[in-house]
């Protein structure tokens, strides 16, 4: 049996997506090294813009409540693919890599397939991937969200050793709630969390589990009821997670 992340603490990331200068992003950091407790229950992940993740590195200053990770990066190793950013390129500075978030899928045009490709260099790298599923708002309208979270967290881990699987960390994120201010009811978590558990059991053969995240309008005063839904081990947060209070205070509501 390989380790088990599910049982291991729930993980609380922060996406700042085009948001913070290098300065900018140490001030965030020390404002919210500050903040955390001396040993939260949670682990904590920041994922600053690219340009900002070596002084985000430099100023945690090794500080092991925190965590670093790239909010995307490109499928191949190195190459003529101007502006882009690889996994190898990344690998001294982050632990994490997102892959598949809704901006990318919906605003980039990724595909699952484009997805599949970036969580393999990330594993391949020897990072860990943060793989994004979510239904768009139509999509929950025509009643297929379980359908598309399913063929997403597939599309994901398909094919991928029980090891590999086990390094992965799925978050769920309804498009529809994704900095809107909307959320999704602790039950719509749990239902989706249910079929990423699913997923993730057939494909390891009920070796592994994976920790499933719950984002979209997370704040402190919603965090504690949907960190507690069933399955659901942790969140992504986008816009909380520029304020050092609100997202310190959404690390203190996994506890
Ligand atoms: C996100 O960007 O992944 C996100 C969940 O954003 P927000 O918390 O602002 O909805």
């Amino acid at each position: 049996m390989t380790p088990d992340p599910w049982r291991k603490a729930p993980l609380i990331a922060g996406n700042w997506k085009m948001h913070k200068t290098p300065a900018e992003a140490r001030g965030l950091v020390r404002s919210l090294l500050g903040q955390l407790a001396a040993e939260p229950a949670a682990e904590v992940l920041l994922l600053p813009p690219f340009t900002a993740l070596e002084a985000v590195v430099e100023e945690l200053g090794g500080d092991t409540r925190v965590r670093v990770g790239a909010q995307n990066c490109h499928h191949e190793a190195a190459g003529a693919f101007t502006g882009e950013i690889s996994a190898p390129m990344l690998a001294p500075l982050c632990d994490y890599v997102l892959v598949g978030h809704s901006e990318r899928r919906h605003l980039m045009g990724e595909s699952d397939n484009v997805v599949r490709r970036k969580l393999d260099a990330v594993l391949v790298a020897g990072l860990l991937p943060v793989l994004a599923v979510g239904e768009t708002a139509a999509e929950r309208s025509a009643g297929v969200t379980e359908a598309v979270v399913e063929r997403q967290a597939r599309a994901g881990l398909e094919g991928l050793a029980i090891g590999e699987i086990g390094r992965c960390t799925v978050a769920y994120e309804p498009v529809w709630a994704i900095g809107t201010g909307a959320t999704a009811t602790p039950d719509d978590a749990a239902a989706a969390a249910a079929v990423i558990h699913r997923v993730v059991a057939e494909l390891s053969s009920g070796e592994v589990e994976v920790r499933v995240l719950y984002g979209g309008s997370v704040t402190p005063a919603n965090a504690a009821s949907l960190l507690s839904a069933p399955g659901v081990r942790g969140a992504l947060v986008g816009g909380a997670s520029l304020r050092a209070d609100e997202f310190a205070g959404i690390v203190a509501a996994a506890g």
